[in-house]
């Protein structure tokens, strides 16, 4: 079942490893079947190495395993929560990449402060809320997507696709699970020249028309970045 989607999520899950991104088995990637309702998503804590697409495990949205014989990425429920409360989106990735782990650790919102940020996020990228007790000894993951969706409240995730969690690291989103892991590897990125920047210049400053000229241009009514 959802073969040809398993083969997309398991080739996804090395590209994080391809980008830099994840070390040892830190990272996940999910992507959905919106007609189905049914989410193809990385097995727990299994070797990069060692894994094959046939270990992708098939969940419904309420994490049943309806395929598989491995038990699902733990960070499964996070996953089913962006997809339930975000209709747009395909695909999720979550990393513990280092700029964008070190910004959630931070625990500010990663300032829009350049066109290569522009091109891929309208607003900054947000950071979470500290989680509450009930949280997190509660159904910890479930409630790590819910402080997110709050999060987004007031914010369009297509226009900005991806989030810091508070002391824990980043997700990102896309149409399908390539677009999620382009826009994890961007994330990474811009938190990187961020951090760059901010170290040059504690008190630097963004041209807002830049920021509307870049998003829209890629992603705006009358886009013209890239071939038609
Ligand atoms: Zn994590």
């Amino acid at each position: 079942m959802l073969e040809e989607l398993k083969k997309k999520v398991f080739q996804s899950n090395l590209d994080l490893v391809h980008h830099g991104l994840v070390i040892f088995t830190w990272g996940n990637v999910s992507a959905i079947d919106r007609t189905k309702g049914l989410v193809v998503i990385k097995p727990s804590g299994v070797s990069y190495e060692t894994m094959k697409a046939d270990d992708m495990v098939v969940v419904d949205l309420d994490g049943n395993v309806v395929e598989g014989n491995l038990r699902p990425s733990s960070d499964t429920p996070t996953h089913l929560v962006l997809y339930k409360a975000f209709p747009a989106i395909g695909g999720v990735v979550h990393t513990h990449s280092t700029y964008a782990t070190a910004w959630s650790q931070a625990g500010i919102d990663l300032p829009n402060i350049g066109t290569t940020h522009a091109d891929y996020f309208h607003d900054s990228i947000p950071c979470t809320s500290d989680m509450t007790a009930d949280e997190v000894y509660g159904a910890y993951e479930l409630e790590t997507g819910n402080v997110i969706v709050k999060r987004f409240e007031g914010i369009n995730p297509v226009h900005t696709p991806g989030v810091l969690v508070k002391n824990h690291g980043p997700f990102s989103w896309g149409k399908n699970a390539e677009d999620a892991v382009h826009n994890a590897v961007v994330m990474e990125q811009v938190a990187k020249m961020a951090f760059v920047a901010y170290s040059v210049n504690p008190s630097l400053t963004m041209n807002p028309l830049l920021v509307e000229k870049h998003f829209n241009r890629k992603h705006g009514p009358g886009a013209y970045y890239g071939q038609k």
